[in-house]
């Protein structure tokens, strides 16, 4: 199903983000734990691309093992940075062989030695590039990405969601947000988009932090501001690993609840690959989703 359809229908729901392995020795466990989240009937669930390019074979095999084993909608994510025209091409024909119709269209992070280069002859500066070569395929539904806190290289504000602006209009469907700890920066944000005439879908993203060293690597790729409620949670039980997965589970599904309280209708939680945190937030809002828990 097209995720764009999907997110037409009334109620409330969650979707769930996973990640390929890095190697094939990693294949077998993480087509298991993305199995297991997937069972518990997410909206969807989206499988990210490795940095670069190299797990692109992972992302497709993890996507179509979700799709055949649990018939949940899948959203396959892929970067254009290190990319070109030939091998993109390539990529939408096993999408679309595989059966896969949702996809989201990312640059992808630039490496310290791709900023210094000449960009200016690669066939993919921009991500809004990407989407209107899927957009001219003509049957897939694309996801962009957006950032709550401003894209760390974007020197405003206002600079960020005009470049948003040229990529929803080139074709995305939807957006999902960048994780953020402070729901008020989300609803900032959203004000700011549907000022300047986004319309599309803004789904957030939230990342429960259930141990003290995803703090900081949630910070560097992010730059998210950590409320100082979440951080002397961390102070707290950062040293206690069953207390710091529940204390993350329940401050990200209070940012949940409050954000379906204030009309948003879904959610993207990047599970991490753990399907007891996945499980654990679905709990904690099975009754506003219909769910039995
Ligand atoms: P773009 O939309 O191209 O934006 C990148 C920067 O360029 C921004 O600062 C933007 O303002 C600027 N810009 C855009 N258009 C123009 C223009 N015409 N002129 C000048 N400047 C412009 N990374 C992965 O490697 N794999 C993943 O699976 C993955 N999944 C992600 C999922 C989500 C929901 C999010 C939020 C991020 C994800 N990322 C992933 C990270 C993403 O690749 C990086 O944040 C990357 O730096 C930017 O990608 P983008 O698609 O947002 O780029």
């Amino acid at each position: 199903m097209k995720i764009s359809e999907l997110l037409k229908q009334d109620g409330y729901r969650l979707s769930f983000e996973v990640f390929p392995p890095k190697r094939d020795s990693g294949l077998e466990s993480v087509r298991y734990a993305t199995e297991e989240i997937a069972k518990l009937r997410p909206s969807f669930v989206s499988v990210t691309y490795g940095a670069g390019g190299g797990t692109s074979d992972f992302t497709l095999d993890i996507a179509k093992n979700i799709k055949e084993k649990t018939g949940v909608p899948v959203l396959a994510h892929i970067t254009c940075v290190s990319s070109n025209r030939a091998k993109v091409a390539a990529y939408i024909e096993r999408l679309k062989y595989a059966g896969i119709e949702n996809v989201m269209a990312l640059r992808g992070d630039l490496t310290p030695e791709m900023e210094g280069q000449d960009r200016s002859n690669w066939d993919y500066r921009y991500a809004y590039q990407l989407v209107e070569e899927l957009k001219a395929t003509g049957d897939l539904c694309i996801g962009g990405a957006c950032y709550p806190e401003v894209h760390p290289e974007s020197a405003s504000r206002v600079e960020d969601v005009r470049h948003l602006k040229q990529k929803v209009e080139a074709g995305c469907d939807f957006l999902t947000s960048q994780m953020f700890f402070d729901n008020d920066l989300f609803y900032s944000f959203l004000y700011r988009v549907r000022d300047i005439g986004i319309d599309v879908p803004v789904i957030p993203g939230i990342m429960p932090i259930t141990n003290a060293n995803q703090v900081e690597k949630a910070l560097k790729l992010s730059g998210s501001h950590m409320p100082i409620r979440f951080l002397s949670l961390v102070d707290r039980f950062g040293s206690n690993a069953a207390a710091m997965e529940q204390a993350g589970i329940i401050y990200a599904s209070e940012q949940i609840i409050d954000l379906y309280a204030n009309g948003i209708r879904n959610v993207h939680v990047y599970t991490m690959n753990k399907p007891a945190v996945a499980e654990g937030i679905l709990r904690s809002v099975s009754a506003i989703l219909g769910q039995a828990a």
